[in-house]
């Protein structure tokens, strides 16, 4: 996903002139994207809009950098699409784990006791699955290789079960309950999800999502949304590239995302960072450096006073001296040209691969400063006092005025 959003975002940025034609070729391309990493077509669709609203917004087609704009915004939407308080889990209160077969509940249910163990707080596992008796086991099997009580099992029905686990809350911090699942969301399961529910009263409801689900995300969430809920956990990220399930879930069940599953086995999960996790679906923060680096440029004092000479059309040999620093300072020239409108191509024309601008620095310094001040008085015999001064030759004095004189007429361009 982040490769497909940041190559629709940098075709934005390779031409001088941005029009609206652009942006809107670069959100078909990231709708494209979305969809490719599975995220639901309802949520996709409002995404764009948000994106597009604050694209005209803030103006992106006069922006200086549209580029970068349109990357900040799509972070940002993308955050605000998952973004949530950090994870607060209650205190001493029963934990329901609902979803549907195989989504991982009973995982689920060994990471939480194991995080919890982790953090010297007590919980007793208890099985609401008597239909199998391999998910009773199963549960029993994950107890005992953490070291975490699991209620023994007795032939009774499900109800009767969960008081009698209720009955132990005063020996532990948290009860946590694995419930049964169907392959498809049912109305037999339901109702006995909704009855588990008024018996136990747990503080966490959280439904079990797992992320291979897809687009059928749209019509669980709706079944589940019939339960009450306060949370979702997301199981098996770690086999699942897309990873498009987590920009859905929160905006299709308006719920907080309280944990990761990122395994088989109890160790293997993730708090929930939505930072982290926007960081990762853009592929490892390069779309956040790229801003962190904009941010970086524009803060840059010399730089925003030489952007405001530039637009007010001013701009001198001095300022080039200041612009050819900056340059270097901020780390290669491909990384900054392109963050300057129509600057690449002009130098890629010069195919000026100096990127240390030695002879150039060499003639501006010969220069005196009246000469800089104004180009206009550099006679035949002033510039071979300035070529014999940096050692150069009066045609790399002159190349120099030409390149100068190109980009004075652009940034006067620019200003407008
Ligand atoms: P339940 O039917 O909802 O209780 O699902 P289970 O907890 O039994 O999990 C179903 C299958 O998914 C099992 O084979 C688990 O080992 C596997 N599983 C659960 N969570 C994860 C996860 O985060 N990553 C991976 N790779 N597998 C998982
Ligand atoms: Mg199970």
């Amino acid at each position: 996903l982040g490769v497909s959003v940041r190559n629709a975002v940098q075709r934005i940025g390779n031409g001088s002139v941005v029009t609206q034609k652009d942006i809107d070729k670069a959100l078909r391309e990231i709708r494209i994207a979305l969809l490719e990493a599975d995220v639901a077509l309802p949520v996709i669709k409002t995404f764009l809009q948000k994106v597009q609203d604050q694209a005209l917004g803030r103006n992106l087609v006069k922006s200086l950098y549209p580029d970068q704009l349109i990357s900040k915004i799509v972070y940002d939407e993308m955050l605000a699409l998952v973004n949530n308080d950090p994870v607060h889990w209650a205190r001493r209160s029963s934990i329901l784990v609902m979803g549907l077969q195989g989504s991982g509940k009973t995982t689920l249910c060994g990471k939480l006791a194991f995080m919890f163990k982790a953090q010297n707080i007590s919980t007793l596992l208890v099985s609401l699955d008597p239909y199998r008796p391999a998910a009773q086991s199963q549960l029993a099997v994950i107890g005992n290789s953490i070291g975490v009580d699991v209620l023994p099992v007795v032939e009774e029905d499900v109800y009767t079960t969960a008081k009698r686990a209720l009955s132990k809350t005063p020996f532990y911090d948290h009860i946590i309950f694995d419930t049964a699942g169907r392959l498809h969301v049912d109305k037999e399961l339901m109702e006995e999800l909704v009855q588990l529910q008024s018996i136990i009263r747990a503080k966490e409801n959280l439904l079990v999502c797992d992320s291979l689900i897809g687009q059928s995300i749209t019509e669980v969430s709706k079944s589940f949304s019939k339960l009450t809920l306060n949370g979702i956990a997301l199981s098996k990220l770690d086999a699942n590239h897309k990873a498009g399930v987590i920009l859905s879930l929160k905006s299709l069940l308006d719920l907080p995302i309280k944990f990761l599953g990122t395994g088989e086995k109890p160790q293997d999960f993730m708090q929930w960072d939505a930072k982290r996790i926007v960081n990762r679906i853009l592929d490892q923060g390069d779309i956040a450096e790229l801003v962190h680096k904009t941010t970086q440029l524009l803060s840059h004092e010399t730089h925003a006073q030489q952007l405001s000479r530039i637009q007010k059309g001013i701009f001198t040999l001095d300022d080039l001296i200041v612009q050819m620093d900056a340059m270097q300072k901020m780390g290669g020239l491909s990384s900054i040209l392109k963050l300057i409108p129509g600057m690449g191509a002009i130098l890629e024309s010069l195919q000026n691969k100096d990127t240390s601008f030695k002879k150039e620095k060499a003639i501006l310094s010969s220069m005196t400063v009246k000469e800089r001040k104004d180009p206009k008085i550099l006679d035949a015999s002033r510039k071979k006092r300035i070529a014999r001064g940096s050692g150069t030759t009066v045609q790399d004095v002159n190349q120099l005025l030409t390149r100068f004189g190109e980009m004075k007429k652009m940034f006067g361009k620019f200003s407008k």
